[in-house]
């Protein structure tokens, strides 16, 4: 199951106690999934189509409780694609379309007859409550949102018919702290958010508390999986460094012995430069070790260093490289 899915069916799961909730979240719904066909008047017949089956329910449950009404129900299978259902909710101007419009505060602006119209008016007072602006991002979600997988990105986003239904999302998003941006595609406009702290807030704020927990479980182990990579790189880092640095000394070393022998070299000098030779892999701390006395890290860094200068010393007096 998608992660929008599994978004989705958590929010059906979930009951609206207050009427104002349950209308602002049906308004949003409507607004997203509806068109009205004018039929004069300023009568029109609605139609709210989902491919949601529990989505589909919830809303028929929800415009019965609202007024009352019983929504004709429509499921049109595609010939092509033999799964793809929609689900149509019809309320005819004499099923009361109208009243069902006036309860969520929206209207049609209508500029002729017998056009298929969106639904862009919304009445601002109704959203004036926490409690129902949260219910109407809810609504809108369900309407008309999805949400990536996770493991594999963090967006969340709301398809709408005009612009200004997407800057009304926006606008409600930002009344939670939330900037949403709108970017047009394919004639329609999409609210979106990115980052998995915000997609953590909009859960919450819409109350899917299941999926946010486990969005959240992701987000760690993708933290803590990011984490051991940096630790495995940086060592992998210093690793190398410190084969290079070894191969570095060796080499000089050699260039040594082969032009003038080590016994020019003082005694603490000619001592490392033979450890080195014949422990090559050993780390510093190692050689360090193996002296008598023991020497630490930056003793025995010195001492090799001091062989590096002597033998770049000595290329350079015989004009090698
Ligand atoms: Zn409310």
């Amino acid at each position: 199951m998608s992660f929008s899915l599994t978004v989705k069916n958590e929010l059906c799961r979930l009951e609206n106690k207050d009427n104002c909730c349950l209308t602002s979240e049906l308004a949003a719904a409507v607004r997203i999934n509806g068109a009205a066909v004018v039929i004069g008047n300023g009568d029109a017949n609605l139609r709210i189509t989902t491919e949601n089956a529990a989505f589909a329910r919830r809303v028929y449950t929800q415009i019965k409780k609202c007024c009352g009404i019983l929504p004709e129900v429509i499921i049109r299978k595609s010939k092509r694609l033999k799964k793809h259902v929609s689900y149509i909710l019809v309320i005819t101007s004499s099923l009361g379309s109208g009243r069902l419009l006036d309860n969520l505060g929206t209207g049609i602006e209508a500029t002729g007859t017998e056009v298929s119209t969106e639904l862009v008016f919304l009445n601002k007072n109704k959203l004036k409550k926490h409690c129902c602006r949260k219910a109407f991002l809810r609504g809108a979600f369900l309407a008309g949102g999805s949400v990536s997988d996770p493991e594999k990105t963090y967006h969340l986003e709301i398809t709408s018919h005009s612009y200004k239904q997407a800057q009304d999302i926006s606008r409600i998003l930002e009344t939670f702290k939330l900037n949403a941006r709108i970017i047009r595609r394919k004639g329609s406009y999409v609210t979106y958010l990115k980052e998995g702290e915000n997609i953590v807030d909009f859960l919450n704020i819409i109350g899917a508390h299941s999926a946010l927990m486990e969005l959240e479980n992701v987000r760690i182990l993708k933290g803590m999986r990011n984490s051991v990579n940096r630790i495995v790189n940086c060592e992998t880092a210093n690793l190398e460094k410190t084969v290079n640095a070894s191969v570095r000394q060796v080499e000089n070393i050699k260039y040594l012995m082969e032009k003038k022998g080590f016994s020019g070299l003082p005694d603490s000098l000619r001592e490392m430069a033979e450890l080195r030779l014949a422990y090559s892999d050993a780390s510093l701390m190692e050689l360090g070790q193996m002296l008598n006395p023991v020497l630490g890290k930056s003793g025995v860094n010195h001492r090799l260093r001091k062989l590096d200068k002597i033998a770049e010393y000595e290329r350079e007096i015989r004009g090698e490289d």
